[in-house]
């Protein structure tokens, strides 16, 4: 029987929809298997969420070095075609050969750009940077954070003033091109691999845990940024309010995890995480009491080792129990947390002035063409067809599990390239 072919004699690429670290590993396994493969992130820069952290546990390393690792494999395979700013809007077809309808949405920054920087200097429109979720701001026209690759500015157009055009006007390389409109195209592909990732739950949600309401409680994927270099603290970790360093600081873990009115199932990875930020803090400021409020400390395989490490260099208090509800102290703005203590039997008040709420991952898959089947939670289930889910938008997963499965469902997406070759 004759093989999908494209029409130019090539069997058809492998589409992976989402660019993170999941995505990116299925795209260069592919690739450096013999396939061609065609990425598709919706934002302006690859990476996903990791490339936001100051440190990946367990080795707590930057994750820009590994990062940078994929970037360079992907640079130099001509099989692999990258296209930021692009989604997956329509998928219609059979293992092996599908078609896919992907919106590229404009940039309004050409190639000419040279990342002088002359356009966000002059840039009048300040809007809260979602890079830091929101605890600083950023020009409309910006490069999207300091490591992105590719290392292009962006314009983001609903941040802008109606009629300004002042980038455009600065530009003295020609590279700003605000006429530009999102173009939908079709493209053949054998088989397509939903790598979308995660997004933090919103704390907004969880009504006793005072998010929004006091600005001295965060999340863990706010602490994230506030301890990187380039956040918007410049590494330092302080509290919103005053910028004052934090003496007392509370970790609630399942912050709307494991529980039916938000995210009923347990993302696996929270625990570690807090245990991560607990060293952070503690190696800026040795003082520093940490408290962590949990319900069952879950530390799955090899992470047990850095739990019990971190646990003993921190000096973390743990206690088992859940936080019934959180108070602002109105001068201070310190916190006032209620938890019970299961352990000893008790209702207890503890005072605080930083609160990190651990939320859990909530898969991205909503936005997704029908036909990518998903369970009750929004994670892309296992179909026998070509259409496979890698990393977080399969399963909440830690780095090295998302690489994992990443390298897994290259294998899957392969199959479908043959099937296409045989049907
Ligand atoms: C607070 C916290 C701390 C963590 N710390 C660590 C750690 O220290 N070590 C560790 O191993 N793990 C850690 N993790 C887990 C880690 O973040 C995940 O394992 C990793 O992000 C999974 O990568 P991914 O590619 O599956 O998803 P993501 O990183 O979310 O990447 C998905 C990509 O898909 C893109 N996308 C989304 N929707 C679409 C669409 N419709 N079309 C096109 N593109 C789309 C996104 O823009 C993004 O670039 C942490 C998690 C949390 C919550």
């Amino acid at each position: 029987m004759p093989a999908a072919e494209s029409g130019n004699g090539k069997p058809l690429p492998i589409l992976v929809v989402g660019g993170g670290i999941a995505g990116l590993t299925c795209a260069i396994e592919a690739a450096e298997a013999g396939n061609r493969v065609v990425v598709v992130e919706k934002s302006p820069c690859l990476g996903g969420r990791v490339a936001g952290f100051h440190q990946y546990f367990p080795k707590l390393c930057p994750p820009p070095c590994g990062l940078e690792i994929n970037f360079r494999r992907i640079r130099n395979n001509s099989l692999i075609a990258v296209h930021t700013l692009a989604e997956l809007k329509d998928l219609c077809g059979k293992p092996g050969d599908y078609e896919a309808i992907i919106r590229f949405n404009p940039r309004y920054v050409t190639a000419q750009c040279t990342m002088c920087g002359e356009c966000s200097r002059v840039c009048p429109s300040e809007t809260p940077d979602p890079f830091d979720y929101g605890m600083s701001s950023a020009r409309a026209i910006r490069l999207p954070h300091r490591f992105a690759y590719p290392a292009q500015y962006a314009i983001d157009r609903e941040a802008c003033m109606d009629g300004c055009h002042a980038c455009a006007d600065a530009c003295r390389y020609g590279a700003v091109d605000l006429a530009q409109k999102p173009v939908l195209e079709k493209m053949r592909v054998a088989s397509v691999v939903v790598a979308t990732g995660w997004a933090p739950y919103d704390a907004a949600r969880i009504d006793n845990l005072g998010f929004r309401r006091f600005s001295n409680v965060i999340t863990n994927v706010m602490l994230e940024r506030l301890a990187a270099a380039d956040g918007p603290t410049g590494g330092r970790i302080l509290r919103p309010s005053d910028g004052k360093v934090p003496r007392a600081v509370a970790f609630i873990q399942c912050a709307g995890s494991r529980d039916e009115n938000h995210l009923p199932y347990c993302s696996g990875v929270c625990c570690t995480a807090s245990l991560k930020h607990a060293a952070y803090i503690r190696s800026q400021y040795p003082d520093a009491k940490i408290t962590m409020f949990y319900i069952d400390l879950r530390t799955p395989g090899e992470l047990d080792h850095f739990a019990a490490k971190t646990v003993a260099d921190t000096g973390i208090e743990l206690i088992k129990g859940k936080v019934a509800r959180v108070q602002e102290h109105p001068g201070s703005r310190d916190l006032l947390v209620t938890a019970e203590d299961v352990l000893r039997g008790r209702k207890i008040t503890r005072e605080y002035d930083l609160l990190v709420l651990a939320v859990g991952m909530v898969p991205q898959t909503a936005d997704l063409p029908m036909g990518i089947r998903t369970d009750q939670f929004g994670f892309v289930t296992e179909a026998a067809s070509g259409i496979h889910g890698a990393g977080c938008a399969r399963f909440p997963a830690d780095t090295a599990a998302s690489v994992r499965d990443g390298t897994g469902m290259t294998l899957r997406a392969m199959q479908s390239v043959s099937a296409g070759r045989e049907s």
